[in-house]
């Protein structure tokens, strides 16, 4: 058998590197594998009965600035696509429903005043994106009623870590590095300067629309259908993909990957290793010569997915619940697509919840009173059906531990072995799923 490039893993950032190298390198076979028995990772849905899809993860992939890479994400996209410029988003703090953004809006707590004026000086006096912990960076920008008020107690519901723990981009994660601490005119006003436009945002999602377009499958069917063309068009460039396969063992000749064998048996020949899950299983299959200090975790999360009798109460499509005393995190109504809602029965929902050793799964009363709190549903709505699964890979739990960790054994391996790329959740890099392709892009073209 020749040599092929084989790619490991078949979340979207392993469907799309194994295209981008068949491309690339016509002469060479590709392989993927993916231990499950689909593809698609995070960006997939499931069928809870006949019909009714729920999304695995992400919802709506988006547009970046690379126009290649849009181009084959998106370009073959026809009718069986809603495209829309913003997410309608609403979020829910402090006992408040904000109908106009996801953002962390803390304009109604006592705290509000305070934070604005302490934000006045760290902008007159700070250097952006100092320090080493997400404390240092969020007391530098914001001063520390934001950090101590707000982020910390957000954060530490999300990430099951304090500031101090915290890598200083962990809160990007949540879109919490914009802030709405006022009305929408002081927004207006202070955003027209660069140091203030960085950290607040607008008090509505009607301002400031990124000109990117952003996709979702019309008729209630999931985000496996955009999915499944992306897949669809990794076979038709004669990409050999073999599900519920994992590696289970690597041939190593002078720091070269020469032969993987897989679960069943079977040998392949290996020209180019693409690694797109964690790095930790790399480390011991190629011999690497590095002792992790810890492996690093991701967060569980809890998906709660809904079908209610009657239209929800608000009509934002991604909904942000930041309070800390509360366990859910996005809530998605998939009737609210944006710029082209309603859509009819089912009325349907995903309920996103962040679980961690210290925070156990919550019951579906538990869950179905928090959507009731925020306003989402009221009294008189009945819950029709109710499906839950848990992402045991999720967000990763990043503190400044994990990503020294990740960047450790990315140098390591890289350092050790030749013909190995290191992509998505193994990059130690980035999280959102259109940084992650543009990375593979940058990579492969
Ligand atoms: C709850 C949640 C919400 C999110 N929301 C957003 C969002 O709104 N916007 C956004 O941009 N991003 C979002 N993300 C992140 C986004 O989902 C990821 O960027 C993207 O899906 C990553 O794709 P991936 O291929 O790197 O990883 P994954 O989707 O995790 O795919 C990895 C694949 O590898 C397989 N695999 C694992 N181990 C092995 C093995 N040993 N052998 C073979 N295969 C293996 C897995 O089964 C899986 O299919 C969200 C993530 C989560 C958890």
């Amino acid at each position: 058998m020749s040599s092929v490039n084989l790619v490991v893993g078949g979340g979207i950032a392993g469907i799309v590197t194994a295209i981008l190298a068949a491309q690339k390198f016509p002469q060479t076979p590709v392989y993927l594998i993916e231990k499950e028995s689909s593809v698609g990772g995070l960006l997939r849905s499931t069928e809870k009965a006949p019909g009714l899809f729920f999304d695995y993860g992400s919802h709506c992939p988006v547009e970046s600035t690379n126009q290649a890479l849009n181009e084959l994400l998106y370009a073959d996209l026809n009718d069986d696509f809603y495209a829309f410029k913003t997410l309608a988003g609403g979020s829910y703090f402090a006992g408040q429903y904000f109908n106009q953004t996801q953002l962390l809006n803390a304009t109604s707590t006592s705290y509000a005043a305070q934070a604005l004026s302490e934000l006045r000086v760290c902008t007159k006096t700070s250097q952006f994106n100092t320090g080493k912990s997400l404390s240092a960076l969020i007391k530098n920008t914001y001063g520390e009623t934001v950090a101590k008020a707000f982020i910390g107690p957000i954060m530490q519901k999300l990430m099951g870590a304090t500031l101090e723990d915290l890598h200083p981009n962990a809160h990007l994660l949540f879109g919490l590095n914009r802030l709405v601490l006022g009305s929408a005119d002081q927004m207006r006003e202070l955003k027209q300067e660069e140091n203030f436009d960085r950290v607040l945002g607008f008090a509505s999602f009607r301002e400031g629309i990124s000109p990117y377009n952003k996709y979702y499958p019309k008729n209630h069917q999931g985000i496996d259908l955009w999915t499944q063309r992306l897949f669809n068009k990794a076979e038709s460039v004669g990409v050999k993909v073999l599900t519920g396969v994992g590696l289970q063992s690597l041939d190593i000749d002078n720091g070269q990957i020469t032969c993987g064998c897989l679960d069943q048996g079977q040998k392949i020949n290996i020209k180019h290793l693409y690694w797109t899950i964690p790095p930790f299983l790399l480390l011991k299959l190629g011999q690497v010569n590095y002792q992790p200090a810890y492996r690093p975790s991701f967060r569980k999360t809890q998906l709660a997915h809904f079908v209610v009798d009657k239209p929800f109460c608000v009509d934002n499509y991604h909904i942000y619940c930041w309070e800390p005393s509360m366990s859910s995190f996005r809530i998605t109504l998939y009737n609210n697509i944006p710029e082209h809602k309603p859509l009819g029965a089912p009325f349907k929902c995903t309920v996103e919840l962040m679980m961690g050793s210290e925070k156990p799964e919550l019951t579906q009363d538990e869950i179905t009173q928090e959507l009731i709190t925020m306003g989402i549903i009221d009294t008189t709505h009945q819950v029709t059906q109710f499906y839950e699964d848990i992402i045991p890979v999720g967000f990763p739990a990043y503190t400044i531990k994990f990503v020294e960790e990740l960047q450790n054994q990315h140098q390591a391996i890289v350092s050790a072995l030749k013909n190995v790329s290191l992509f998505g959740k193994a990059s130690a890099k980035n999280f959102f799923m259109h940084y992650v392709l543009n990375e593979i892009h940058q990579s492969l073209s």
